[in-house]
């Protein structure tokens, strides 16, 4: 395993070091917690158990049944698929008043009306 390049920073800094494992005592040692979203600090070559573990709440496949994103954490969309994240970024703020259960329904409804399969 090695930093992501893009992480460096944050994998460095002892200030956020301390306030994850504050919280977080037991959390894996490249684990970053950091206004509300958590980050693996060595994303690109994490074990294998990691890549296979699924650590969502709510996961987005494609109309090809490929994975596109997962709604991680409470809100927390992670995604590399481009309409996506277009359609969170333009929608999103929307829903963002609504209770957990909610949202989850609000944002289940919009995937799939976008053509998303949802699986939660
Ligand atoms: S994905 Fe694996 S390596 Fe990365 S922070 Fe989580 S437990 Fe650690």
């Amino acid at each position: 395993m090695t930093i992501d390049p893009d992480k460096t920073a944050l994998f460095l800094d002892k200030d956020l070091e301390m306030s994850t494992f504050a919280v977080r005592p037991e959390a894996c040692p490249f684990f970053r917690f950091i206004e509300k979203k958590g980050y693996c600090s060595v994303h690109a070559t994490r074990p294998g158990i990691c890549r296979d573990y699924g650590c969502w709440r709510i996961l987005i496949l494609d109309s090809r049944g490929r994975r596109a994103g997962r709604i991680m954490e409470s809100r927390h969309l992670s995604s590399d698929d481009p309409i996506l994240l277009a359609i969170f970024a333009e929608r999103s703020h929307l829903l963002e008043k609504l209770p957990d259960s909610d949202w989850d329904d609000a944002v289940i409804r919009m995937l799939r009306s976008a053509g998303y399969v949802v699986r939660t």
